[in-house]
């Protein structure tokens, strides 16, 4: 076997890799970077990007139907899902051929390629003819997802995200398991483009929401396009002649037998950690196999191992996984110093229509941290000016202020353009401004975020801070 000493080795060549080692490389030459599959990461393969290229077929199809609203209409609407599939995979192929570019003007000698596992703490075997010796390990191996057993039944019918994005047309009909950021993401796209569709849950989560009053609004928005029971009771899933057959209790109509052409599982993601032989690294593991790792330096206990990315399974979100690169790339290239890198504000989308936003503490975190010294403020959109003028106005957003300081806390949004909202509100929660502070910024008229404006003076008129709201509408219009 051949042998190979570095300072630091880098397992997974995915996003969170990909930046640490562009952090180690500033310190030292002697890096590798280990990847098992292909270059060209999750986010760009088979995640972010061809999603959302789904999403924005889906969004066009949908915009064609309001035409009428306007009373507009471009005649006969067609959704050619070859077209549809063929769109989607050529641009997700430039996302991907524009990571591989980054990858491949890496120097050829800091790239490895090969299963990584670990034979001692310091030791990783790489395919089945090297051995690394590293001063340092970042592990970095992402997730897949997670199928439960019983979904398996549906045999060459059973399709997860990686799948849809290789079709070459778009099926009849799909049934979703899991509504939760993948599920609602594809199901609603699928849905839009003419897929009949069916989406089960278990336990009652709708997505990331946290937030009761906005989970009930956006489950009965979601039921009005596709039926989601968000609690489901399956009875049996069975590969069939006509594709998969799902038997499940419908409501007060109970049981009952659909057959669609596929099932597409999104039933969370699992770690790859699993495939490391991690017993060996001599590091502490939780009762999931998973090392315990401290989220502010991403090192492993006291070792000289640190965990990046969605294989650490803590927040399996794009940015967080390069910020993590980059606090275990840092704290690798400087060990044994080790120090805590900034860690942002919690921020998350889903690009459903409407979409949906979680930013700075959860409903349920606030309640925890302030115990009854909060405010919650509230707008909905469906009489929202701006939101009306395009037809968008559907959803709610509520605000989070702790009582006395004024602070802003935190908010969960489902309704119009939540992914520019939610930057607004990010970016506030993090500078730590108080509610009446983000309401002395400018707001234009007519816009969205009048809307974020009439939550924060509501959230503040209950925190019984600032100035005394007049009575009436100050801007021009109804409604904003
Ligand atoms: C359908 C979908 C939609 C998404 N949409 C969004 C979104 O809109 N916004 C957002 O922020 N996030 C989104 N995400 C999440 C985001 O894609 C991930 O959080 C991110 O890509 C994780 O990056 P990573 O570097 O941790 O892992 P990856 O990019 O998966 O990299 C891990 C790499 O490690 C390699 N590897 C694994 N094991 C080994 C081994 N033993 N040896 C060597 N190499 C190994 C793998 O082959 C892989 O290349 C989405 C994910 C999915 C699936």
């Amino acid at each position: 076997m051949d042998k190979r000493a570095v300072d630091v080795a880098i397992i997974g060549a995915g996003t969170a890799g990909m930046v640490a080692y562009q952090r180690v490389r500033k310190v030292t030459d002697k890096v590798v970077l280990i990847e098992g599959a292909q270059y060209g990461t999750t986010c760009a393969r088979v995640g972010c990007m061809p999603s959302k290229l789904l999403i924005a077929a889906a969004d066009n199809a949908h915009q064609m139907r309001l035409g009428d609203l306007f009373g507009v209409s471009a005649g006969g609407m067609n959704i050619d899902g070859r077209r549809v599939m063929e769109r989607v995979r050529s641009e997700r192929d430039r996302f991907v051929a524009s990571v591989i570019r980054s990858v491949e003007k890496f120097p050829e000698e800091h790239r490895l390629k090969g299963n990584a596992r670990f034979i001692g703490s310091h030791r990783l075997a790489v395919g089945g003819d090297l051995e690394v010796q590293a001063e340092r390990i970042i592990i970095a191996t992402g997730s897949r997802p997670s199928v439960p057993g019983f979904l398996k039944s549906a045999k060459d019918r059973l399709v997860v995200n990686d799948d849809i994005f290789e079709w070459q047309d778009l099926p009849d009909s799909v049934a979703v398991f899991g509504p939760g950021v993948i599920g609602l993401e594809l199901g609603q796209a699928l849905s839009r483009l003419g897929v009949r569709v069916r989406m089960f849950g278990v336990g009652g989560a709708v997505g990331p929401i946290q937030d009761d009053t906005i989970r009930e609004y956006a489950l009965q928005t979601f039921r009005e396009a596709f039926p989601l029971d968000p609690d489901s009771e399956v009875k049996k899933v069975e590969r069939v002649d006509a594709g998969v057959a799902i038997s499940f209790v419908d409501g007060s109509a109970g049981e009952k037998t659909e057959t669609f052409d596929y099932l597409l599982a999104a039933t969370g993601r699992r770690s790859n950690v699993d495939g490391l032989d991690i017993q060996n690294a001599d590091i502490e593991l939780d009762d999931g196999g998973l090392p315990l790792f401290d989220p502010h330096t991403l090192r492993c206990g006291q070792s000289h191992i640190f965990i990046a990315g969605d294989a650490n399974n803590s927040l399996p979100l794009l940015h967080e996984a390069a910020d993590e690169g980059r606090i275990a790339g840092d704290n690798a290239a400087s060990y044994p110093e080790v120090r805590v890198g900034l860690r942002r504000t919690p921020l998350a989308v889903v690009f459903t229509d409407p979409q949906i936003a979680t930013v700075g503490l959860t409903i349920k975190q606030v309640e925890e941290r302030c115990r009854g010294c909060f405010a919650v403020g509230e707008v909905s959109f469906e009489d929202q000016g701006r939101s009306r003028v395009i037809g968008k106005n559907r959803g709610l957003l509520r605000v989070y202020g702790e009582q006395g300081s004024g602070i802003f806390l935190g908010a969960e949004m489902f309704g119009p353009a939540a992914e520019h909202m939610a930057h607004l509100l990010a970016w506030s929660v993090q500078q730590r401004l108080t509610v009446s502070e983000i309401l002395e910024m400018p707001f234009y008229h007519p816009v969205i975020e009048e809307g974020l404006r009439t939550a924060l003076k509501d959230l503040n008129r209950k925190l019984n801070i600032g100035p005394v709201p007049e009575e009436g509408c100050t801007d021009c219009g109804p409604g904003v």
